[in-house]
């Protein structure tokens, strides 16, 4: 069980870097475009604002940050002897919302 834990948490660390890889290529090409832009942006091509995009691509990186810290969380938990259980009340959290959620520290009662 800890073994399938530790790989389930292992192969959600790299999908989550692999996505903010992606999100951090984005920016950066974004970041091109808009330094060769002309400063009214409201203008763009395509139609959504570059600051708008930013501001989109920004909140996507935070989110998968936030995944990966949830990620060294669980991870020190389980090295710890606490994995699977709620770091709220204690209770039990079940295998479905860890194989939807691997980094989930708290069961569904208390993640709301
Ligand atoms: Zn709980």
């Amino acid at each position: 069980m800890a073994r399938g834990r530790a790989a389930q948490l292992l192969s959600r660390r790299r999908e989550v870097e692999s996505r903010l890889q992606e999100i951090e290529d984005e920016l950066t090409a974004l970041r091109r475009t808009r330094e060769g832009a002309a400063d009214d942006d409201e203008h763009d091509p395509d139609g959504v604002p570059l600051s708008e995009q930013w501001s989109r691509l920004e909140g996507l990186r935070r989110a998968r940050a936030g995944v990966l810290a949830g990620v060294d969380q669980a991870e020190a938990r389980l090295e710890r002897g606490e994995d699977g259980r709620c770091r709220r009340c204690g209770g039990a959290i079940s295998p479905a919302r860890l194989a939807a959620r691997p980094e989930a520290t708290t069961c569904i009662d208390c993640a709301f």
